[in-house]
């Protein structure tokens, strides 16, 4: 299904350079520990070849393009991303350990979904902003994080081309393919050289990209400490930003709500893609009068879950990223055992190479306890218990994040009355993890600001004057 090369070059101006430090990294499959291929580490040098191939691309063509034009790459790309689908499906499942069934039905899909929008939106600008003056802005830098390589990438670079600006993106260093796949599938279409430029590497290389004088524009997705050292670097800068960072988001049942129906959403709410989501539902408050009932059901829900092979079909969590990440959940796991909270996790066979980690519930939470405050990025839920709607509020607003929360109940006043007053960017009703390119997402708090999706993430790659 995938042919991998043994090494993969920097994609500047249309082509394929080798880093000029020569320098490389490996990138493995997290579930059995195999070498994948190498990948080129791109230095401050290369950054700047490539901001320059996109300031060349921007000014002599893609600023010079109508929107109609701008629009039919987008769909060319769109269109080639579908034909590939499995492909990517498949490359994106190798590099970052997500389940296939998640990368084929979801990621891959919502990726050219975002592109066929985008594209529908680059003639008509001037209608989306009526009455507003509207300008490109220039050079993008985008960094992306390694939970949603290929979508992340799509989130970034289709509005950035739709609005008329060019783009130099940084992948995670740990999912690099499927940004390099998207490379040629741009070769493919003909989009001009220097349009969209690829480069990989750690985050040096991002935070030469995020310094360089001739980016007017960073678009940035990872974690908020990262997010807050590269808010300082632009500071006394005029380069527009847009940071959509960590969260540590609250999933409430009330004791009114569908009971199966809500255990079912709170699995897809922490257990989807290893629990490595931004917006993972990873504090559960259940209403005190229901809550035995509800972890009982929880507990025998996770007897059936499935955790192994990614590539399987079958497979309900894969592995987890890296070792990195799987020593830094479990230092979150044996820090919830000291602090009192109460653990399960089912009876389960774990492959014997690879990253794995059980799906983890812990009981008994209390509000200060460090694995309800603090982004775990894994498997791992924390419940807590409530008896009014105003503690549960408080509760769930009491949090340094606000990207996302979910609410169940059967009652639309509840719905809107607590999703008025939750302090994040999204609130999902009766469900949970839900996404559409129409749709804008973005955080509150230390989850970040600017929003993208929908005709907000326009606005975010343009000068709007009134
Ligand atoms: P990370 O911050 O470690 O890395 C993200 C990206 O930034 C990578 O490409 C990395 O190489 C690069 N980077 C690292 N240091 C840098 C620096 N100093 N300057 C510039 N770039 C640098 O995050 P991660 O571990 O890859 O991703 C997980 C985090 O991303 C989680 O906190 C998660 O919540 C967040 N996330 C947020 C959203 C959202 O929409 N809010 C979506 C996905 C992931």
């Amino acid at each position: 299904m995938v042919q991998l090369k043994d090494q993969y070059e920097l994609f500047i101006n249309g082509q394929w350079q080798a880093p000029q430090a020569k320098k490389y990294f490996a990138t493995i499959n997290p579930s059995d520990e195999s070498h994948l291929s190498n990948i080129a580490w791109a230095t401050e040098a290369d950054v700047d070849l490539a901001v320059k191939a996109a300031r060349n691309a921007y000014e002599n063509v893609w600023s010079k393009l109508s929107g109609a034009e701008r629009g039919k790459y987008l769909f060319r790309i769109a269109r080639l991303m579908q034909e590939k689908a499995r492909e990517l499906a498949v490359l994106e499942t190798l590099d970052g350990g997500k389940p296939i069934k998640e990368s084929r039905d979801i990621d891959i899909p919502l990726a050219c979904n975002h592109f066929f929008y985008y594209a529908g939106w680059a003639d008509k600008l001037q209608e989306a902003f009526a009455g507003q003056q509207i300008e490109s802005l220039g050079v993008a830098g985008q960094i992306t994080p390694w939970n949603f390589p290929l979508l992340m990438l799509a989130w970034k670079i289709a509005p950035a081309l739709a609005c008329g600006n060019t783009v130099v993106l940084k992948p995670a260093e740990t999912t690099s393919l499927t940004a390099l796949k998207f490379a040629e599938i741009c070769q493919e279409a003909g989009l001009p050289a220097g349009v969209v430029n690829i480069i990989t590497g750690y985050g040096d290389t991002g935070a030469a990209l995020v310094v360089h004088p001739d980016v007017n524009k960073i678009a940035f997705t990872g974690s908020t400490a990262v997010g807050k050292q590269i808010q300082k670097a632009c500071i006394g800068t005029d380069k527009k930003l847009t940071l959509e960072l960590g969260g540590k988001s609250a999933n409430i049942i009330l004791e009114d709500a569908a009971i199966d129906q809500a255990v079912e959403g709170v699995i897809n709410a922490i257990f989807y893609n290893q629990g490595h989501v931004c917006c993972a539902g990873s504090r559960l408050y259940v209403q005190e009068s229901i809550a035995a009932h509800v972890i009982e059901k929880l507990k025998f829900r996770l007897q059936s879950i499935y955790v192994g092979n990614p590539l399987d079909k079958n497979t309900d969590i894969g592995a987890i990223n890296s070792k990195k990440q799987l020593e830094t959940i479990e230092k979150y796991i044996s820090l919830g055992r000291e602090e009192g909270a109460e653990i399960y996790q089912p009876a389960c066979q774990l492959p014997s190479k690879g990253y794995y980690c059980l799906p983890t519930l812990f009981t008994d939470v209390a509000q200060s306890a460090r694995i309800a405050q603090e982004e775990i990025f894994g498997p791992v839920l924390a419940i807590q218990t409530f008896r009014t709607i105003d503690e549960v509020l408080q509760k769930a607003n009491n949090s340094p994040y606000g990207l996302a929360a979910g609410v169940w109940t059967d009652k639309g006043a509840r719905i809107f009355g607590l999703s008025s007053q939750l302090r994040a960017g999204v609130v999902w009703a009766n469900t949970y993890n839900k996404f559409d390119p129409a749709s804008p997402f973005g955080g509150y708090k230390e989850s970040g600001f600017g929003r993208e999706g929908g005709v907000h993430g326009l606005s975010a790659y343009l000068k709007i004057t009134n």
